[in-house]
């Protein structure tokens, strides 16, 4: 059958790989090219078995590098604690590393069968389902792009991310996405002395209401990830209003903060016109499929930075699609239905762990953050870090 993919991301790429082999393949992707700029990703979960069954684990870990551990500093610079990385990379059998996402997006293109038809610059703005005369249900659907093309397949995947443009058409009223109550905002630049400072350890500011998180890419690069409270978390089954993406404004993200700690200052000085900035959020949707279109990775179930695990839970539900279509064969909907039976309760534990950490994201208060400062300081207990860091790998 004809497939196409709205969005060219992670979830996109990985699903593009399993079903080129069976189907043909059109990936539909919004920006002019692959998209750089962004963050570190941490690649440990469910999406590491996936990788190598589908034989790109090697190829994504060669991209990506081992920290190791993290640091935290108050704004003068004084230590309050430090995280050893090696207890969780030691729970996960040496299969953990962190890869920004852009080296994730290559590492899958460079990865990608030819035959899979990659378009760039193709933003889909429009879902409709193609009825057949006289079917009781659509077979095809139809994706309407920008400038007015029109494109028919029998099956339309939506990897289009946790602001997806077709959930709305898939579940109504189930377009918005969950604000989890922090905005954050991330970049990369050049700092080839900065890079050398940080070395194999992230640093993370200790901090109220707002926090920075600074680490190496490379030998060149270092990378700055900053985050503020902005409004309460969510509490279970809270409705949550539509939440509009807010817009990147360099001077407003200097002056949110400035003094944090020397080296975020350092960072904000080089801060791009276009760079990352979201709020944190999660998307959630009662169904996931209707008729011949279907919703995968952030799209169909974003579990938010809170949770950390979102690319591996795309890349490992794009196997479990694959493999659903591939035993479904011309029963396309029974394999959707059986992709969703499947995948839903891991996605939801690891959505649900996401929301019960959303509090102690960022210390509110003085209180919290001394309780955070002493959960920190008990990782170095015997056992505890091993606890730690199996509780970490679940999900
Ligand atoms: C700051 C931050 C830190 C994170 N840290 C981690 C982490 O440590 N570990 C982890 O596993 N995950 C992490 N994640 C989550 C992870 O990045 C996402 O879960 C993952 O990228 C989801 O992949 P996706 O393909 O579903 O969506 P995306 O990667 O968002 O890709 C969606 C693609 O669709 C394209 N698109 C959007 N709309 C359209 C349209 N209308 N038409 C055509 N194309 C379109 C976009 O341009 C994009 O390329 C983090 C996320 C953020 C924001």
């Amino acid at each position: 059958m004809d497939v196409l993919l709205i969005g060219g991301g992670i979830s996109g790429l990985a699903l593009a790989h399993q079903l080129a082999p069976d189907h043909d393949v059109t990936v539909l992707e919004a920006s002019p090219g692959p998209r750089g700029g962004g963050y570190m990703i941490d690649f440990f979960g469910p999406g590491v078995p996936a990788a190598e069954r589908m034989g790109l684990f090697e190829g994504l870990r060669a991209r990506g590098r081992v920290f190791d551990g993290v640091r935290f500093e108050r704004s003068d610079r004084s230590v309050s604690g430090t995280i050893d990385a090696a207890p969780l990379i030691d729970a996960a059998d040496g299969r953990y590393f962190s890869i920004l996402r852009p080296e994730m997006e290559r590492g899958l293109l460079a990865q990608l069968p030819d035959t899979v038809h990659l378009r760039y610059g193709a933003r889909a703005v429009g879902l409709r389902d193609a009825a057949l005369q006289g079917a009781a249900w659509p077979r095809r659907a139809i994706v309407e792009l920008a400038g007015g093309e029109r494109l028919e397949a029998d099956l339309v995947v939506l990897c289009d991310g946790v602001r997806s443009m077709g959930r709305e058409h898939v579940a109504a009223g189930h377009g918005p996405v969950i604000p989890m109550g922090y905005r954050a905002a991330s970049f990369l630049f050049e700092d080839p002395e900065l890079a050398a400072e940080l070395g194999d350890v992230a640093l993370m500011t200790d901090s109220i209401g707002r926090i920075g998180g600074l680490y190496a890419c490379d030998e060149r690069r270092a990378a700055v990830f900053l985050a503020e409270r902005r409004g309460r978390p969510p509490r279970a089954g809270e409705p949550s209003g539509p939440e509009h993406r807010p817009s990147p404004d360099p001077a407003l993200l200097r002056r949110t903060y400035e003094g944090l700690h020397p080296l975020v200052d350092r960072a904000l000085e080089h801060a791009p016109e276009d760079y990352y900035d979201d709020l944190v959020a999660q998307s959630w949707a009662p169904r996931w499929s209707r008729g011949r279109v279907v919703l995968a990775g952030d799209a169909a179930h974003a579990v938010s930075l809170l949770a950390g695990q979102g690319s591996s839970l795309a890349i490992a539900g794009a196997e479990v699609l694959a493999r659903c279509l591939r035993a479904a064969g011309p029963q396309v909907e029974v394999g959707l239905a059986e992709y969703e039976r499947r995948w839903r309760p891991t996605v939801e534990r690891a959505q649900r762990a996401g929301r019960r950490s959303a509090s102690a994201f960022i210390p509110a208060t003085a209180r919290q953050q001394r309780l955070q400062q002493l959960a920190t300081s008990l990782l170095h207990l015997p056992g505890a870090s091993r606890l730690f860091a199996r509780s970490a790998l679940a999900v």
